[in-house]
């Protein structure tokens, strides 16, 4: 992302993205709840055509450190949610995602930033199993473990339709869930609660609201 991005960004909260981002923030003071985030695509870049199968093919997107720790400071929760479709494609085992993800953890520990957890997919989309994405049985088994937070104020942020449809699944079911897609910049036609660039962006948005908010 170009600074020249950054600016154009900034300018267009009023308009348009700061709105939703605001309400996210207002409706959530004082609650608990969980956000849930996508991996691929939102925190590593996605590798194309293969799968992050160690920890020396996961690459950060620009700033996701920091902006989970700027989300981190917000959300009471965060838990990852994520389809690894090469485990069930025997391209890496589930101890090798649990690595990378103890990995990733360590990483973001050092700086003091915690994810609450790791709900991972490991089977093959043509199995038709009950937790693959855009299912929301992940997002309401972890929901259902966790009866002192709102189900309706869970946030689901990803890059993908299927997030977005997981999101409207969870809803449903839980009353509400709230949707940011990341990766479609500022287009008005996505569906989404709020859409942003980057994680990046979408934790700074959130940081201004809470600011302007005193939230
Ligand atoms: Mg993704
Ligand atoms: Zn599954």
């Amino acid at each position: 992302m170009s600074s020249t991005h950054s600016s154009r960004l900034s300018n267009s909260w009023g308009a348009t993205h700061y709105p939703a981002v605001r309400k996210l923030v207002v409706e959530r003071v004082g609650r608990e709840w969980c956000l849930f985030l996508d991996r691929d695509g939102v925190m590593n870049r996605q590798v194309v055509g293969d799968y992050v199968r160690t920890w020396r093919d996961f690459e950060w997107l620009p700033r996701v450190p920091l902006a989970l720790k700027m989300l981190r400071e917000w959300a009471p929760r965060v838990v990852v949610v994520t389809n690894q479709q090469g485990i069930g494609k025997g391209l890496m085992s589930a101890g090798d995602v649990e690595a990378i993800h103890r990995s990733l953890r360590a990483e973001l520990a050092a700086d003091n930033v915690l994810i609450d957890e790791f709900q991972v997919c490991p089977h093959l989309e043509a199995l038709g199993c009950a937790c693959r994405k855009p299912k929301p049985a992940l997002v309401l088994d972890w929901l259902k473990q966790h009866s002192d937070l709102e189900p309706s104020l869970s946030i689901m942020v990803g890059d993908s339709e299927c997030d977005l449809e997981l999101a409207n699944n969870v809803a449903a079911v839980s009353g509400g869930c709230s949707s940011v897609q990341i990766g479609r910049g500022t287009d008005q036609d996505a569906v989404a609660d709020a859409s942003f660039d980057t994680l990046w962006d979408f934790a700074v948005a959130v940081k201004q609201a809470r600011k302007e908010e005193g939230a």
